[in-house]
């Protein structure tokens, strides 16, 4: 489509036919493609809810166009199933407590190469797309970057066309959903399995046992001693599958989630007994286990019914598995060679002795040659350096809940702790830190990094942070396991899904290999001083600005002046993401504006943020406060109001991402360095055309690296002088405040208090 003049392309956004096809003969096998489409939504229509394309609601419209595209991933997933049956490939097991999904529909139609010809189709009867869309439930089961890189990773491993399979957990309620009443957050429930989740199919019949609770005892049989665990509770494992296809991939992921429910016959002995009350309450902890997504995105509580979450997703892909691996192939020895495990961070490490467990227990192998098996299975990634992350286990609490598990958490244990005192003969203290049961606790993370093939760090600031610091004894004994390869997004959701425009406009130019390999983008080089490029991407910027802000008018009744710079920062809520220094920056702003009649900005400036907070993360919650009130504060004086605007945009979730992303000039990524361990946000924006301003952390400092320094601003401190500021113990902010007027200044106009106050009531409104 080179050519197209500008105000074409504008016009052509808006009416939803970018995606027209260009050639003659591609234009009679899209229109036959576009026919049949229309006869399969019509078909399931009538078929499904008895209604024509005319009389159907807006959900039902969303059902027959969604089951049409799922009908084309699962013949796809049967015919890749087959040949790696018959070719006894090797196979992914993706495990992680979060997959943060996003909406599937328009991803799914791209990677099917079938946007255009279902744009048409819509077109055709006269059906808004847009409202189509919009009629999806998001699948938000994560917080915030450690899930949305197990989404990317299922939609780039298909469309590599390697074999993947994502294990997690089927939550009832997904993250809330934010409200923000009198500028605080609020949460609400996120229901999204209440429209009935088309993608997803439930698989009864595949459902498996998990045991919690009991004792185990030692019994001679035949076989010799044998562990048997007895009086457990019985939780029922419910698999649910959700097929993901890559981009032109003849092998579909699959993303299964398991549900916890009671045994359908449970507890006779109590229910004859009359202790009806009991029996109940049985029901309602079994399916407590995956009711709820905890919202807190770097810190494990030694809460009980967290510990129950993860064990029952470990214990459940384990044995199916093991079970899957015997069915094709047999023998459990030959694991290693069909099925490698990578553990998303430490909530899924109990797979680790579970997998031992069975087989030792169900599959009678001695202990070495389990370990040998467990041991060649597993890798681990690491997503935190922050220390609440590596909490661990209450050992009582794990060795009531989880008796046989824990008895062979210690045996490992017991090994690892001979192989250290070998190592480190005279250092106890050492190998106390290093063992995994140790001061009433056991410590997951040193269960992973003690048996784990791999131990990969995100970015390689963080990759060289965990062999020096956090994990720095463990590199000493093992320095082979430590690796890094950095995070990564797919460029089929966050450019060709959520930049629709940019993406023809980059497919014009150098054609559209790049949405398989992201490497293809180089290609654009010769363009970088094109006025036309240039121009062309100027007024998609202003596009996806105009449509960001109708979106935000739309859902908060908030104004954006899309003539402004977008300046963005869009990421979780947390002290050392620095929401508060952008804050800071901006009352610095205010204080010159008002101080001032002659300051002015070369541009007016709009602050965009989009965070949530854990609800129970009070400082957090107060910082989104803030920001709020500094909203208003900015908007009510007349100097600043027509310089620079603040905006909070409710709900960050993947669809607001994909929204605001391509809409921002600015992207914030602004961490005390040595925190972030990679960042994606920072990789979406770049991609996207908005320029960074950022600390050296994470992967910006790759970015830094590739874009070099007249194409990033970066500031502040590096993790080595936040480190040697540490280790000397000589950072004290009093000092900055005292040195620095502009810090003093943008304080507020009361007196520093002690113990904290409304930030309404520090900002004197
Ligand atoms: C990418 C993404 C994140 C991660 O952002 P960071 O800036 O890397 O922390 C969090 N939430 C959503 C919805 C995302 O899409």
């Amino acid at each position: 489509m080179t050519g197209v003049s500008s105000s074409h392309k504008e016009a052509s956004i808006k009416t939803g036919e970018f995606f027209v096809p260009d050639s003659k003969d591609k234009g009679v096998q899209v229109k036959n493609r576009i026919s049949k489409i229309k006869n399969v939504i019509e078909g399931k229509l009538k078929r499904y809810y008895g209604r024509s394309l005319d009389n159907a609601s807006k959900e039902e419209m969303f059902q027959a166009v969604a089951m049409s595209i799922r009908d084309i991933i699962l013949e796809r997933g049967v015919k890749a199933n087959e040949t790696m049956e018959k070719r006894g490939l090797k196979k992914l097991c993706y495990l992680s407590a979060e997959f943060l999904m996003g909406r599937a529909l328009v991803n799914n139609m791209i990677n099917l190469g079938l946007l255009k010809e279902y744009r048409a189709v819509m077109a055709e009867i006269g059906y808004p797309f847009e409202e189509l869309e919009e009629q999806e439930n998001e699948a938000a089961l994560g917080n915030g970057g450690l899930g949305r890189l197990a989404a990317c990773f299922l939609d780039s491993l298909s469309t590599l066309n390697l074999p993947v399979t994502g294990y997690g957990i089927r939550y009832e309620y997904g993250m809330f959903c934010q409200r923000i009443v009198e500028g605080q957050q609020t949460e609400v429930p996120d229901d999204w399995t209440a429209q009935g989740d088309i993608w997803e199919i439930e698989r009864r019949a595949e459902q498996l046992e998990v045991h919690f609770d009991g004792t185990v005892e030692e019994v001679w049989t035949d076989h010799g001693l044998t562990i048997v665990h007895k009086n457990y509770q019985t939780v029922m494992a419910v698999p649910y599958d959700m097929p993901v296809i890559g981009y032109d991939s003849h092998v579909p992921a699959t993303l299964r989630l398991w549900r916890a429910e009671c045994p359908a016959v449970f507890d006779l002995h109590s229910f004859n007994k009359g202790d009806f009350v009991c029996m109940l309450q049985q029901k309602e902890l079994a399916e407590s286990i995956s009711k709820v997504l905890y919202p807190k995105d770097d810190h494990i509580i030694g809460r009980m019914l967290r510990l129950r979450q993860y064990y029952f997703l470990a214990s459940a892909t384990m044995q199916c598995l093991v079970r899957e691996h015997k069915k094709l192939y047999g023998d459990v020895r030959t694991l290693p060679e069909k099925v490698v495990i990578q553990i998303n961070d430490i909530h899924p490490a109990l797979a680790i002795p579970d997998l031992m467990r069975i087989l030792i227990d169900e599959e009678s192998l001695g202990w070495d040659d389990a370990y040998d098996i467990v041991s060649r299975m597993f890798n681990y990634t690491n997503h935190t350096v922050m220390q609440e992350a590596m909490a661990a286990w209450p050992e009582q609490l794990f060795k009531s809940m989880l008796p046989r598990v824990y008895a062979i958490v210690s045996e490992i244990d017991e090994r690892f702790r001979q192989r250290l005192l070998k190592a480190y003969p005279d250092d106890r203290d050492k190998t106390a830190q290093m063992s995994i049961i140790a001061y009433d606790e056991v410590r997951t993370a040193n269960l992973c990094v003690a048996v784990c093939r791999k131990v990969n760090g995100v970015s390689q600031l963080h990759g060289r942070i965990l062999k020096t610091r956090t994990f720095r004894d463990f590199y000493v004994m093992f320095p082979g396991k430590f690796t890094a390869i950095t995070n990564g997004i797919t460029q089929r959701r966050w450019l060709a899904a959520a930049n629709p425009a940019l993406c023809e406009l980059i497919c014009d130019h150098i054609g559209d290999k790049f949405i398989r390999d992201c490497r293809e983008l180089e290609r654009l080089k010769p363009f970088v001083d094109s006025r036309r490029f240039l121009d062309d991407f100027a007024v998609i910027k202003q596009i996806n600005k105009k449509r960001l802000s109708e979106y935000v008018q739309k859902r908060q009744g908030i104004a954006l002046d899309a003539a402004s710079v977008f300046d963005v920062q869009a990421k979780r809520l947390h002290e050392y993401k620095r929401q508060l220094l952008k804050v800071l920056h901006i009352l610095y702003l205010y204080r010159h504006f008002t101080g001032n009649d002659h300051y002015v900005l070369p541009r007016p400036v709009t602050f965009l943020f989009a965070a949530k907070a854990s609800p129970a993360y009070w400082r957090a919650k107060s910082i989104i406060h803030l920001i709020n009130v500094v909203s208003t504060l900015v908007e009510s004086h007349p100097r600043t109001k027509d310089n620079i605007r603040v905006a909070f945009l409710e709900n960050y979730n993947v669809s607001l991402a994909e929204h605001l992303i391509p809409a921002a000039d600015i992207s914030e990524q602004i961490s005390t360095a040595g925190c972030e361990a990679s960042g994606t946000g920072n990789m979406k924006f770049m991609l996207n055309g908005a320029v960074t301003l950022g600390t050296m952390d994470g992967a910006n400092v790759e970015i830094f690296d590739r874009v070099g320094e007249d194409n990033i601003f970066i500031f502040g401190a590096g993790a080595k002088d936040i480190d040697r500021i540490g280790t000397e113990n000589t950072y004290n902010p009093k000092d900055y405040f005292d040195r620095n007027e502009d810090i003093r200044e943008a304080r507020g106009r009361q007196r520093p208090v002690s113990g904290y106050l409304p930030v309404s009531v520090v900002w004197g409104l």
